[in-house]
């Protein structure tokens, strides 16, 4: 017996993305107006349920019934697209709430974008909607699609009709909105849902990433954004749900977007491109640069199988767009595979002498279908081979439409991903209808090896263990707490605080003392014994070396009196009285490395691991990340620096425990969830070295006030 037919689980903004009902309020009888393409795009997209125009001043709109009002009509309506003029966009909503409308889409805009007042519309409009239980897109947005076959809902004004397939897409941009679905049509690039999300009165980038999560028709998501409403939530879903599906993610802003002065390494790098680059690849999420390059990597991702490494095999017929490929994937971080000497032998059984056997393996312009075929098949099939790029020039009057059926076929049903580059003329590409089970087409090598590079650092990602629960840590909390209540009126904790909070999370430190005078400063050197360092403590004092206010290596009394005499005359012309010093003996060796905690309103606590004395300031070689931290993710982020190589040791140098470094980044990520109160944290340096001598000489911390 068959199981009974069960309704599918409504979701959460069902209302918008599969109405029964649409009503368009504010269509327009005007072709060409957005209140007439909105209709005329429901309607020519062959809509599933009823679509009613609303129009006190016509009787019909593009030959449906016209309803003055959207309670004078009769049906249930689900969702509302809102076009009428800024004014009446409040009373239009009341309205529909009372009517029973559960999604609103207001494409109006000169709300929040125009200033305050607008704002305020905007809060108003998602409280009542929130309390009414219905959910608002927009204002200012350019609409929605649902392109299930089943549904075929083209709620937008854009000119393109979307193809139905696996990508659920989020613009933040209207304008760039209507770009996308060009440039996807023209790619064949097919759409599950789409969203423009204008001002995200209520609904948010981060409500849709909860949408397609166990969406079974959303297999690659792809975000168009241009500033992070809710960081800290996305960075949350981000590393969920990229166990599961891709997430695609193009940032506009790359430049310079808000290096913000700052007194410490850690605010003035956090809330730069840099982070938020560092944050995306820290969370799963891949980054194109442009709108094509998204579409080149989700079309390698929808339709062909992740690789299990970067270990590329070539196929082409022409020496130079192989050598074009190499240069590519090395570019981009793939490896040339070295082929089984059995691959070569079956390649030598059928190609001309004048071949290239080996990888990149160069057919000559003779290659024809049957070449292509056994030649991919070879090359799929050498172990030592993860992903294959096919590369075909037309040299001489070729069926560039045969061969590329042939790498089709071969490539149909393997386990690893092929790529195929056709150099071809304009008529193949517009007889060439992409199908999803078709290896994926790219006029350039560049282009298809950036896109097997970011699929293949998918599938890293995917490779990962299990997820995995953030460590705990024990702290010493009556130390914290008693430390973290006395900051000094700026905010910062004293040098002395700043290395006992390090010390009271667990953080190895320098052995330290504070004296509040040269005599006693000199008792302090004496105590933890020479060679020390000394450093002037007084208010305003932030970059002490600068100010000649640390001295290194004093290997006796003598030298720690001049010392002492040198830096307060030194600061006294600085105007700068010292009210103490921090003595701390010299340590040696090590890396010096920066930990960061850096934590603004808008983007929440971020973390910074990087190369820090003086090469925080020079190379920026950094990584960011955002807790809680697990340990896995705690080591890719130190791994992930460009210098790691100095710290596991060149040149006979003595590697640093790359765990240690790790454990202390996920101490300080566990305290900045335990005290959100701490806005900024820079330990720098830190001295990496191995687990007896790694440990923190410099701390810098500041509380909120
Ligand atoms: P600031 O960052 O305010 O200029 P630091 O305390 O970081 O001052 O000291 C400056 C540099 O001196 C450090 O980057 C490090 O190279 C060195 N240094 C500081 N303290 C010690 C120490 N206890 N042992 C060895 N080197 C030290
Ligand atoms: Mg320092």
């Amino acid at each position: 017996m068959n199981a009974p037919a069960e309704a599918p689980p409504s979701r959460p903004l069902d209302p918008i993305f599969n109405p029964r009902a649409v009503a368009v309020v504010g269509a327009s009888r005007s072709r060409d107006t957005i209140g007439w393409s909105i209709v005329h795009n429901l309607v020519a997209g062959e809509f599933a349920g009823a679509v009613f125009p609303v129009n006190p001043s016509a009787s019909s709109v593009h030959s449906l019934k016209c309803y003055p009002t959207l309670s004078a009509i009769p049906d249930p309506v689900d969702l509302a697209i809102v076009v009428v003029p800024r004014g009446h966009v409040e009373a239009v909503v009341d309205e529909g709430l009372a009517a029973g409308v559960r999604g609103f889409v207001i494409i109006t805009a000169g709300f929040g974008e125009t200033g305050l007042d607008g704002k305020a519309v905007e809060r108003r409009l998602r409280d009542r909607v929130r309390a009414a239980g219905a959910r608002l897109i927009g204002p200012n947005c350019m609409g929605v699609i649902n392109a299930d076959p089943a549904v075929r809902l083209n709620a937008t004004f854009s000119p393109t009709p979307a193809l139905s397939g696996s990508l659920g897409f989020v613009s933040q941009s209207g304008a760039l909105g209507v770009a996308i679905l060009n440039v996807a049509e023209t790619l064949g690039v097919g759409i599950s849902e789409f969203a423009s999300m204008g001002n995200k009165a209520d609904v948010s980038g981060n409500d849709l990433l909860v949408r397609w999560e166990d969406d079974p028709a959303t297999r690659v998501i792809a975000m168009y954004l241009e500033s992070f409403g809710n960081p800290r939530r996305f960075a949350e879903l981000a590393k969920r749900i990229t166990r599961k599906k891709p997430i695609l993610v193009v940032k506009s802003g790359r430049t310079a977007e808000g290096a913000r002065a700052a007194s410490s390494h850690t605010g003035a790098l956090a809330g730069t491109d840099l982070t938020i680059s560092s944050i995306l690849e820290h969370c799963g999420v891949l980054r194109a640069d442009t709108i094509e390059d998204l579409f080149d990597t989700a079309r390698a991702l929808d339709r062909q199988p992740l690789p299990a490494g970067r270990r590329v095999g070539i196929v082409t017929n022409a020496g130079g767009p192989g050598i074009m490929a190499t240069d590519a994937c090395v570019h981009y971080g793939l490896r040339i595979a070295a082929f089984a000497p059995e691959t070569v032998a079956r390649l030598r059984e059928y190609l001309p002498a004048a071949a290239a056997f080996d990888n990149p393996v160069d057919m000559i312009a003779s290659a024809g279908v049957e070449e292509y075929g056994r030649t991919v098949a070879a090359v799929l099939s050498d172990p030592g081979v993860d992903a294959v790029l096919v590369v075909n020039v037309t040299p001489l009057r070729q069926n560039t439409r045969q061969i590329f059926d042939e790498i089709a076929r071969v490539a149909r049903g393997a386990p690893k991903p092929v790529l195929a580059v056709m150099m071809a003329t304009e008529d193949f590409y517009e007889g060439l209808k992409e199908e999803r089970d078709a290896p994926p087409v790219y006029r350039f090598p560049e282009q298809a090896a950036r896109a097997l590079a970011q699929v293949a650092r998918y599938g890293e990602w995917r490779r990962r263990g299990a997820d995995e629960a953030p460590p705990r840590f024990d702290f010493d909390e009556a130390r914290l707490t008693r430390l973290l209540a006395r900051p000094g009126p700026d905010g910062y904790l004293e040098p002395d605080d700043a290395l006992g909070l390090l010390e009271a999370i667990g953080v190895p430190v320098v052995a330290y003392r504070r004296a509040a005078d040269a005599a006693g400063a000199l008792a302090a050197a004496r105590e933890l014994g020479f060679p020390v360092v000394v450093k002037a403590i007084a208010g305003g004092l932030v970059h002490k070396s600068e100010l000649g206010a640390v001295a290194l290596d004093l290997r006796d009394e003598a030298e720690a009196q001049r010392a002492l005499a040198g830096m307060t005359a030194r600061l006294a012309r600085a105007a700068l009285a010292p009210s103490g010093f921090l003595v701390q003996r010299m340590a040696r060796g090590g890396h010096e490395v920066i930990f960061g905690l850096s934590s603004d309103e808008r983007f929440g606590p971020v973390l910074m691991f990087g190369l820090g004395g003086k090469y925080v300031e020079v190379l920026h070689d950094v990584r960011f990340g955002v807790p809680p931290l697990t340990r896995t993710e705690a080591l890719e982020l130190v791994r992930g620096i460009r210098g790691i190589r100095l710290l596991e040791g060149v040149r006979g140098d003595a590697p640093s425990d790359l765990g240690l470094l790790a454990d202390v980044l996920g101490r300080l990520a566990a305290l900045a969830e335990r005290f959100p109160a701490i806005v900024e944290i820079d330990v720098n340096p830190f001295l990496a070295a191995d687990a007896a001598g790694s440990l923190a000489v410099d701390a810098r911390v500041r509380v909120a006030p």
